[in-house]
């Protein structure tokens, strides 16, 4: 039957307009990972009765123990729809906002995105998180309303209170998606979903019924059937009449796009490349005898395969034995084999022309995000990362021998997860793992003791912080050891809005000039200003006012890198400076090039741009998480005291389908270690979450106090400048 089912995909590969390349995401919880065993078992990729239970897209142990995703996990399966097979290639996304960089990744690779929101909990910030990643992506969205069974029997509602909650979530959604699609100005198609157009679907992935608008007009089956079948526990009969996959592939050979549809719209958004040349249209076109271009999303591991990478011919054919460009490398890679992905296993097929998902084996210099093809060209545009890593690690192996052993995994780790970074440390042997949370460092400890057998001893968990100017500060000199060389230059902290359009990749270096011009304007930066920007470092800008000064161009490769360490390295606690905006006014340069080389240059910059941090009152920021308790009421306080112990506010509590919800926010670092506390507190009765909010400034009182016990920690010295006299 599998082979049957793969010889079908490879006929089908041929036939863009009958291909779908799809995500489901989802708030953790709400449904996802059981919704995409329906739709496997609907396809005949796992037995009917296990969908649910076996959960095939979690493959890795670990996942299965925790019951969350963790990698995106792709399966292909065929589906008929109006007469015609179509191939659905499905990209599993993870639903925890700890491994967010994987979602954006998935949407890279898809057209469609399928949103489950549970019917009980409606739309939740992870919703709202996964709606942002498809459509900054141009992927499309529609809606699965999942556990539509507990509203009827465990909340007991009637027809038309149902009806209502269903409308309310999806005003919710229209709410989001209309928001988000205002501040885009290249899609000008009307992707709110809607019940009479068919984007919207619900039921019960649990008992495996679905229903749409269309479903109900074919079936003849009433919302009066649906509550009555449910209550009298005559599931099965639900299931035969209206089973879930089925509503479900429907609405994605529907309402999402195919290849040719998709990708003249999707390329321009994330390729900026000659859009006249014979590459683009090939891309535009999905002509699959052109060049080849093919986009890597993800990595793994296969015990037997070795290194495989995953992602979406954009145009060509992937074949066996092709010599391949690996963006940001120099040479080329053979492919050594090309395949499909059958849930967790792989299927070698021959051949993978564009419009699908391929992985193949062989792309040894390749990464999450590498751009590979057959002829040189522009890459695809860097995939952004909405979250900073905000927690760090140290990691040893127990052993000295596993040290080899420990560094490759840790940088395969890396390659597989761009939003982990990693500092190995060969002289000591302690590495440094920075990444999204204090579970997401966990999942990865683990990974390598359960996984690679390398025992390991690591650190405590360590937050990471900000520095940032809270005013403007004066125009402020710095000189060189030498004395020949002074540099001009003042700061002040930049606006919300361009340091998020910088986060979000909207402006960059890597962008025409033109274009990051208007971006800048458009996220508020006055006009002058926006056309004077030398370099971009971390969210931070420098401006060059300066004018014809001689030997500046060639020496702005120093002052850039004397700024980089000072904003690397901030004059508090030595953490990374953010926000800043650093204009250059002036400069005196050493006639001679001897005398302006790197041992002045940057000790002066770095001087001048950490003094005028101070003059700009620099605070230390700590990281913090929006938090979400779902609770019985009697253990509704302890709760609440669980989130304002821990230096956190309760912003709101309020009932929500017989549990108390409480939602607040609290620092990162108090979050350390909430996982056991929340539970012992609620007698393991809460289910909560957390979302990375972004930095803070800390309380006057406490900057003292927690900069000197970073200073301690590095080894720095303990007493800060003098010319800190304001904390
Ligand atoms: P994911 O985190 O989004 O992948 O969610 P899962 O598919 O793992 O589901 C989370 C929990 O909700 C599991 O305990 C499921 O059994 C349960 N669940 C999923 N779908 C339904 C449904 O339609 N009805 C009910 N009552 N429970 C469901």
């Amino acid at each position: 039957r599998r082979k049957k089912i793969v010889q079908e995909c490879e006929r089908l590969m041929d036939t863009p307009e009958n291909i779908r390349n799809i995500a489901i995401a989802a708030h953790v919880d709400h449904g996802k990972t059981t919704l995409s065993d329906n739709l496997l078992a609907g396809a005949g990729m796992i037995s009917e009765g296990t969908a649910g239970e076996q959960l095939a897209m979690d493959t890795k142990e670990d996942e299965q123990e925790r019951g969350i995703t963790i990698d995106a996990a792709n399966v292909s399966m065929t589906h008929e729809y109006e007469d015609t097979n179509h191939l659905i290639n499905l990209i599993d996304t993870p639903g925890h906002v700890d491994f967010g960089g994987d979602v954006t990744r998935a949407m890279r690779a898809v057209d469609g995105a399928l949103v489950v929101v549970d019917a009980v909990e409606g739309a939740m910030p992870q919703t709202e998180t996964v709606l942002r990643q498809a459509l900054r992506e141009g992927v499309k969205p529609t809606l699965f309303i999942n556990k539509v069974d507990r509203l009827i029997s465990e909340l007991q509602e009637g027809e038309e209170e149902m009806q209502e909650r269903l409308l309310g979530v999806i005003a919710d959604v229209n709410e989001l998606i209309r928001g988000m699609i205002e501040e885009m100005d290249d899609i000008n198609d009307d992707w709110t979903v809607s019940v009479e157009d068919g984007t919207v679907g619900f039921g019960s992935a649990l008992y495996k019924w679905g229903v749409s608008m269309p479903s109900m007009q074919r079936t003849g089956i009433s919302f009066e059937d649906i509550i009555e079948l449910e209550r009298n526990d005559k599931r099965d009969e639900l299931h035969e009449r209206s089973p879930l996959s089925d509503v479900v592939l429907d609405m994605v050979c529907e309402h999402f796009p195919n290849p040719v549809d998709a990708q003249p719209r999707r390329v321009p958004r994330i390729w900026r490349g000659d859009a006249e040349s014979e590459l683009a249209e090939d891309m535009r076109l999905v002509n699959e005898d052109g060049d080849v271009v093919f986009m890597v999303t993800d990595i793994s591991m296969d015990p037997h395969a070795g290194e495989i990478a995953t992602g979406r011919v954009f145009s060509g054919t992937l074949e066996k034995g092709q010599d391949l460009y690996v963006s940001g490398t120099a040479g080329k890679n053979r492919i050594q084999s090309v395949g499909l992905f059958m849930g967790s296993e792989r299927e070698e097929v021959e051949r993978v022309p564009a419009g699908n998902i391929a992985s193949v084996t062989g792309l040894r210099d390749a990464i999450a995000g590498s751009t590979v093809s057959s002829v040189e060209m522009t890459p695809f545009e860097s995939i952004e990362h909405i979250s900073e890593p905000v927690i760090t690690k140290s990691v040893e192996a127990q052993t000295m021998d596993d040290l080899p052993k420990l560094i490759e995994t840790l940088q395969q780790v890396a390659k597989e997860d761009p939003t982990i970074q990693i500092e190995i440390n060969e002289d000591t042997g302690e590495h440094l793992i920075s990444g999204q949370g204090e579970l997401h460092l966990e999942v990865i400890t683990q990974r390598i003791e359960k996984e690679q057998g390398i025992p390991v001893n690591t650190g405590e968990p360590i937050v990471v912080y900000r520095e940032q100017p809270q005013e403007e500060s004066r125009e402020v000199e710095g000189v060189s050891p030498n004395r020949h060389n002074k540099f001009y230059i003042s700061i002040h902290p930049m606006g919300q809005e361009i340091v998020e359009a910088i986060q979000r990749g909207e402006v960059s270096m890597d962008m025409p000039e033109l274009e990051r011009r208007e971006a800048l304007q458009d996220a508020g930066m006055d006009k002058d200003t926006s056309q004077n920007v030398e370099t971009i470092h971390g969210t931070n800008i420098l401006i060059d006012d300066t004018k014809g000064i001689q030997h500046l161009n060639e020496t702005m490769e120093l002052v850039v890198e004397g700024l980089s360490e000072a904003l690397d390295d901030g004059p508090l606690a030595a953490e990374p400076v953010q926000g800043t905006l650093l204009r250059l006014h002036d400069a005196r340069l050493h006639e001679d090039t001897i005398h302006r080389g790197p041992a002045q240059v940057i000790p002066a910059v770095r001087e001048a741009v950490h003094h005028a941090l101070i003059d700009g009152e620099i605070r230390l920021l700590e990281p913090i998480q929006d938090v979400r308790i779902d609770v019985p009421s009697e253990h509704m306080g302890a709760a609440s005291g669980e989130i304002q112990g821990r230096r956190g506010r309760v912003d709101d509590m309020y009932q929500e389908g017989g549990l108390m919800v409480v939602e607040g926010v609290a620092p990162v670092e108090e979050m350390i270690g909430f996982s056991s506390d929340i539970r012992s507190a609620t007698e393991g009765r809460a289910s909560w979450n957390t979302e990375n909010a972004g930095f803070r400034v800390m309380a006057d009182n406490l900057q003292r106090e927690k900069i000197m016990e970073i200073r301690e920690r590095k080894g720095m010295k303990l007493e800060l400048p003098e010319s800190i006299d304001y904390l």
